[in-house]
């Protein structure tokens, strides 16, 4: 057993709810944390704190718990930059450009996809994130779905099957072949190297999954043990929210055009997510996931995420990392977004971005620095975690490693 104190923290978000009425972060101030192989096994003020075989002291700075980010698209091959200069000139953006990087992707090296992912994982790590969901959907026929799942899961248990991401070019005219490619050889191939199975449901593209397909996909990705997760109404309204809802994925990413159902959808759903005093939640209900950094990168409208918390609905907040809409992996930057284009306060958005991404992956031992917890501690270099959208775009964030 190795154990290491944790001191000079200035400001501690704990995420437990029960240390304060004010606050869902639970906020200590002078604390320290000892980290005892790998889990929390101590936080306490530090006046108090005990001996340990190590010692680390931050000299004031806060602690935060690691970022999880819950949504992203991490095993790609190519660069689309040039798609990005387009857009910013005035082009619209669709999913189209999708199909580029699946060509790109196909054409890759296990090896080189591999390194891609780790540099990937690396610049998420320096700036914070210690948890992070990666989704496959630039192979689109068996062999690279599969390979794309075992590549991440070289780095990561939160793999996501998402062969429903778009009908691939040679599939442009039969759709229903492809369906029923995804539901038949292409899931029971990828089942085994995934947790989790997302579909991109929207209608309005002629690229993605209408309601009745992603339904299809879906039900037949529980039948095979995965669990659900959904890309919806990120175009447009759609039947993407509902479907989750209904079938209880975990989280449904995107939320940006929803209706009055939509919403009343959501906080019902959210309802049974609040958390009890050991940060259990009541239930499994469905996390209204917002990627902020795609509305940034696509220069679209925001969620609306005061509607959504003014109902009820539990949210969390991931950066959808990807080559296409947004090329980001700053969960600083999703945070400093989310208070200044969707009007969360600061603690709100910190707390999307860590026990929201928790609830949205449907676990227990990440999100907050309480004892049990994983030792997922980011130092912020920075007297508190306001630093975090107050100074948008200076790396104050590092995860810290034991
Ligand atoms: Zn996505």
């Amino acid at each position: 057993m190795t154990s290491t104190v944790v001191t000079g923290i200035g400001e501690l978000v704990t995420n437990d709810a029960t240390l304060s009425v004010d606050s869902p972060l639970g906020l200590m101030v002078d604390a320290a944390v000892v980290v005892t192989d790998g889990t929390v096994s101590w936080v306490g003020p530090g006046s108090q704190a005990p001996a340990a075989d190590q010692r680390i002291d931050l000299g004031g700075r806060s602690v935060v718990p690691g970022f999880v980010d819950s949504h992203s698209h991490l095993v790609f091959g190519g660069d689309r930059s040039v798609e990005f200069a387009a857009r910013m000139a005035g082009q619209e953006y669709t999913g189209g450009g999708i199909a580029t990087t699946v060509a790109a992707t196909r054409a890759a090296g296990d090896e080189e996809l591999l390194a891609h992912l780790r540099a990937l994982i690396a610049e998420m790590r320096a700036q914070g994130t210690t948890t992070v969901e990666v989704k496959s959907g630039y192979g689109l026929n068996v062999e690279d779905e599969v390979r794309s799942l075992r590549i991440a899961r070289q780095v990561t248990t939160e793999t996501t099957f998402l062969g429903a991401h778009v009908v691939p070019p040679e599939f442009h005219d039969r759709r229903e072949d492809y369906v029923r490619l995804v539901i038949g050889e292409m899931l029971t191939a990828c089942a085994p190297h995934a947790r989790w199975a997302d579909v991109f449901c929207e209608p309005a593209s002629a690229h993605a999954f209408d309601g009745d397909e992603a339904r299809l996909i879906l039900t037949a990705a529980a039948t095979a043990g995965l669990e659900l997760r959904v890309h919806g109404n990120q175009l447009s309204a759609g039947p993407g929210v509902q479907l989750a809802v209904e079938l209880g994925a975990a989280s449904v990413d995107h939320c940006t055009h929803l209706t009055e159902q939509d919403v009343a959808a959501l906080a019902a759903a959210g309802s049974s997510l609040h958390l009890g005093a050991d940060g259990t939640p009541a239930g499994r209900g469905t996390v209204a996931t917002l990627l902020p950094g795609v509305e940034f990168s696509t220069r679209s409208p925001y969620p609306d995420a005061r509607r959504l918390l003014a109902a009820g609905a539990v949210l969390a907040l991931a950066t959808d990392c990807n080559p296409g809409s947004c090329f980001s992996s700053s969960m600083p930057l999703m945070i400093a977004l989310a208070v200044r284009e969707m009007r969360l306060t600061p603690a709100e958005a910190l707390w999307a971005a860590t026990a929201g991404g928790a609830l949205a992956l449907r676990r227990t031992d990440i999100g907050r620095l309480t004892v049990g917890a994983r030792a997922d501690l980011t130092v912020i270099d920075a007297p508190s975690y306001l630093h975090l959208a107050y100074r948008p775009g200076v790396p104050l964030a590092k995860a810290l490693t034991f």
